[in-house]
């Protein structure tokens, strides 16, 4: 018989209680390191002091009052996005999938506004994962989403990622705009070469496009930089962020320059939920953390203290790890045997770590971890990479 909660996802057998940092502490009492952080969600950990107490005020005070009225609390996020982004005005919606249906109407609509209506496909790539709305998981393109869910939604080209010839070659007279991600997230920790990224820029510039990033798991801090773009110096026409922003509390936002922003007329796009006091209240709380002098300093040298720390486990363990790759605090480990036993192996060392793409293991911790944090990890990746040594397994096996 089917659980009533649907069986969509192929959960592990563990619950937790509670959280401290970036620790989880299951129901039966054991402790984990947390370094999948809710998959790059949990930005601040768990339990934060300054993101629940401001939760929990706003909460008791109003939660939610639609968007027929005036949100202080989404204005001031807005504004602090606005100013410290290449980013002109934001859209405020409750997930990632959302932002990129709002970016990918946005650059429709500002093709048909500037009388290009014909131009309204949008040049995705290879390996990407953009959610799981209709019309994302025909951006994503990815068959095994799109099995079974009918004809894909048409509109979107697929390129192979990091390749600016082939992006060139797929422009035609009805593109509107390109959609990448700087680092690929669940296709397996894949960055985006610098010269890609500018490479895109110029040949949007040549060709009259409009230029996206997805950044809804690459955003937010997770690589030192608010966004994961800045470090290849390209300024995006829109960007579409989600996980880490409101910390946990969902929360998600579009944000363009005016040229797209101003595509989104009164009546055009909206959301019941999107932009509410409560997940902005969020989302300024998580703010108040990222923008602090230094802290973002402070997630490029854990992510550097984490990197050093996985290339001798690579180097350590050549049997079953061939690749360490990612920035900051969005790492991967490239597997040589099967992600899920690499995952299974981390749990039994107390350790959370998530699956991606290309057999790679994903390590995303709260941005909030600290030396000691990051220390004991690898000492759990190293006890965990020793069970996982085919050698070792062969001999068990005999
Ligand atoms: C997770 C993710 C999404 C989808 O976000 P949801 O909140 O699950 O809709 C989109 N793009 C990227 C890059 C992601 O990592």
């Amino acid at each position: 018989m089917i659980s009533p909660l649907m069986p969509n996802y192929n959960r592990i057998d563990v619950s937790f209680s509670h959280g401290e940092g970036a620790w989880l502490v299951a129901s039966d009492g054991r402790r984990f390191l947390d370094f999948g952080a809710g998959i790059a969600t949990s930005s601040l950990g768990h339990g934060h002091e300054g993101l629940s107490r401001t939760i929990a005020e706003q909460a008791g005070r109003v939660m939610h009052v639609s968007n027929l009225y005036r949100v202080p609390q989404a204005e001031r996020l807005a504004e602090r996005l606005v100013g410290a982004s290449f980013a002109d005005s934001v859209f405020f919606c409750n997930s990632g999938a959302e932002a990129n249906e709002a970016l990918v109407k946005a650059f429709r609509r500002t093709m048909a506004d500037e009388g290009k209506p014909e131009r309204y496909r949008v040049i995705c790539a290879e390996g990407a994962f953009h959610g799981r709305t209709l019309a994302m998981i025909s951006a994503t393109g990815n068959a095994k989403y799109l099995a079974g869910f009918g004809p894909a939604v048409d509109g979107f080209d697929h390129v192979p990622f990091n390749n600016l010839n082939a992006l060139r070659m797929a422009i035609t007279p009805e593109t509107a705009g390109i959609l990448v991600e700087p680092i690929q997230g669940e296709g397996g920790v894949r960055p985006a070469d610098a010269a890609y990224l500018q490479g895109l820029r110029a040949a949007a510039d040549e060709f009259g496009l409009l230029l996206g990033f997805d950044e809804v798991q690459s955003g937010m801090g997770r690589t030192g930089r608010l966004f994961a773009h800045e470090w290849a110096g390209v300024q995006p026409d829109a960007v579409s962020t989600a996980k880490g922003i409101g910390g946990g509390f969902p929360l998600g936002a579009m944000l363009a320059r005016e040229r797209v922003a101003k595509a989104l007329v009164p009546g055009s796009h909206g959301t019941t939920y999107g932009g509410s006091p409560l997940a902005c209240a969020a989302g300024n709380a998580v703010l108040d953390v990222l923008l602090a002098p230094g802290f973002l300093d402070g997630v490029v040298a854990s992510g550097d203290r984490f990197r050093a720390g996985l290339d001798g486990l690579v180097h350590r363990y050549p049997d079953v790890f061939s690749a360490v790759r990612g920035q900051g605090l969005l790492q991967g480990l490239v597997c040589l045997v099967p992600n899920g036993e690499v995952q299974a192996a981390c749990m039994n060392e107390g350790l959370l770590v998530v699956a991606a793409g290309e057999n790679v293991v994903r390590l995303i911790p709260p941005l909030i971890v600290g030396d000691a944090e990051i220390d004991e990890a690898l000492l759990r990746l190293d006890g965990a990479a020793r069970r996982c040594r085919p050698s070792l397994m062969m001999n068990a096996a005999k």
